[in-house]
């Protein structure tokens, strides 16, 4: 073509300019010549995704807005980002032959999809004589490494995953963000094609969906940083179970939605957090802030290696459990009508700001599923996958097994209270109030189960259960025991089918 070579960087999480060594790839990239080649930051936005994809509009916001952040750092270094719309298998091809590239550089996915999309890429490429370069840097390790660490398998422990880390060199430092490009690398081609999408062409609508509680971008993910590390003492002592789940600010550093996009890198994130913890006596993994990007890792790490890893069948790692279907149940559920109010405020906030505390998804997923409800884990996981910010294939399908005891963790008989769990750090109901109005002028020893009131407390609270408020739909004190029933029987069988099969790597054990 007549366009200039140039070298293209493939943004898909790895939303920032800081620590991306795929992109400093492109930036550094030279040619037969021995000269720098214009760089082209690229994006492939699929305007068909939301329609088959659970994405709801609080995240494709924060994904717009990361985008308009990436744009604006790009234009500040005589550059900008290119936003093509399609699917990258039909885009690709055209754009290796009229963008005249020579190079093409991503940053590595573990996720199957992502796998899968990449080798298709990577031969498309190969097929039109461009360079693949991939790098390491959406997780503190190389995942394949971890798991070469130990004997070509995923450590099903986090103790163990921790001494195999360990067993690693270090993760190097975060790399700076580039502050200037060579001047080969600049220009600011095809003007007024491939802009920044607007909200509108996001379907969204800014009238209808909720006010914006975390705004996505890098911008924003390094102020969050540097907010959330500001009180060394407070980094130090960190430790997660002391942490509120309904307190009205959160009490954890909610990171995770720039985890997740890549708008903050999680070697940055190690580093900063590595030289704090140099100051004095701290918490320890699993339980502090280290210890948290480490969970991050044992689920990128045996996501990584675990067929099916985000479905029941085909997943050797999981319990294989009769749950129920009920429509009706997980409808409660999603929109936080449940008759249950500590759950129904979670599921409330969930919708409405995208970001939840760890212990409220503790709270609502056991309910969903070996606590109340019976519900598959899987049906739980799509609503999440919809609704958080954070949304995260590995994290999501992780996290949704231990808490519905189908891997990880096996004590199915420690079941939460939907009413007493809450109270422990919000004995006033304030976080209830906030986000379920109904029972805002309920006295406070029926905040947890207005059920209870009497019909002449409800009437003078304005809200009669039944009529403004749901009558809770299962009684838990009863449910769960029988819960406790079917998920016991369900181990007893699990145990005897592996037995059968002789396997062993797979089930619960204790
Ligand atoms: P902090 O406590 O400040 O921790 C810092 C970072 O450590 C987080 O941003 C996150 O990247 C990582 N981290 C913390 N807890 C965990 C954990 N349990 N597992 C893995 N990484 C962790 N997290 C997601 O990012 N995406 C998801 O889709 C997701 N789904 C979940 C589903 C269920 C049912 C449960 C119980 C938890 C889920 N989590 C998920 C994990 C955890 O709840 C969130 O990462 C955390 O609450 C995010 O808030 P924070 O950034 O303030 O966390």
């Amino acid at each position: 073509g007549t366009n200039p070579e140039c070298a293209v960087h493939w943004i898909r999480k790895g939303m920032r300019l800081h620590d991306n060594p795929a992109l400093l790839a492109a930036i550094n990239f030279k040619n037969e010549q021995g000269k720098h080649v214009l760089l082209k930051p690229l994006y492939i936005l699929d305007p068909h995704f939301r329609k088959f994809m659970r994405v709801g509009p609080n995240r494709w916001r924060f994904l717009q807005q990361s985008l308009e952040d990436l744009d604006k750092k790009f234009r500040a270094l005589g550059s900008r980002l290119y936003i093509v719309r399609g699917k990258p298998e039909e885009v690709f091809p055209d754009l290796f032959k009229t963008w005249n590239m020579k190079l093409l550089t991503w940053e590595y996915d573990i996720e199957p999809y992502a796998k899968k999309r990449d080798v298709l890429i990577e031969d498309m490429a190969k097929d039109n004589k461009v360079k693949v370069e991939q790098h390491v840097s959406h997780t503190l390790y190389n995942t394949n490494l971890v798991l070469k660490a130990n004997g070509g398998k995923a450590p099903m422990t986090y103790q163990k995953l921790v001494s195999v880390l360990e067993s690693l060199p270090k993760p190097k430092p975060p790399l700076d963000a580039p502050t200037s490009l060579p001047k080969e690398c600049q220009g600011v081609h095809h003007p007024v094609e491939h802009l920044v999408p607007s909200m509108e062409e996001m379907g969204l609508d800014g009238a209808t969906i909720p006010p914006c509680k975390f705004p996505g971008g890098e911008t924003e993910a390094l102020k969050r940083l540097n907010k959330s590390l500001a009180n060394k003492e407070w980094v130090r002592k960190f430790e997660k179970p002391n942490t509120a789940p309904n307190s009205l600010e959160p009490s954890t550093t909610v990171l995770s939605p720039y985890l997740k996009f890549g708008c903050l890198s999680v070697r940055l994130f190690y580093h900063e957090l590595k030289k704090i913890l140099a100051t004095g006596p701290h918490a320890k993994p699993p339980v502090s802030l280290l210890g948290q990007i480490y969970w991050r890792e044992f689920y990128y790490v045996v996501g990584s290696d675990t067929e099916n890893f985000d479905k029941m069948k085909g997943n050797k790692i999981c319990c294989q459990v009769d749950w129920d279907t009920n429509e009706k149940y997980l409808e409660a559920w999603a929109h936080g009508k449940t008759g249950y109010p500590f759950i129904d405020a979670i599921m409330r906030q969930l919708r409405l700001e995208g970001w939840i505390h760890h212990l409220a998804r503790h709270a609502v997923a056991c309910f969903l599923t070996r606590g109340d409800l019976y519900l598959s884990w899987e049906d739980g996981q799509g609503v999440f996958e919809e609704l958080l910010l954070d949304a995260d294939w590995a994290m999501n399908a992780g996290n949704w097994m231990w808490l519905s005891a189908s891997a990880f963790f096996h004590q199915f008989f420690r079941v939460y209270s939907p009413v007493a769990f809450g109270k422990k750090t919000d004995k006033f109901g304030t976080y209830i109030k906030k986000y379920v109005p109904e029972l805002v002028k309920y006295p406070v020893e029926y905040i947890y189960s207005p059920w209870e009131a009497p019909l002449s407390v409800q009437k003078t609270a304005g809200c009669v259960i039944g009529l403004d408020y749901p009558r809770r739909i299962v009684n838990h004190e009863e449910i769960h025991k029988k819960n406790i029933a079917r998920l016991s029987a369900a181990y007893k069988r699990n145990k005897a089918n592996n037995a059968s099969q002789g396997s062993s790597s797979s089930s619960p054990s204790k």
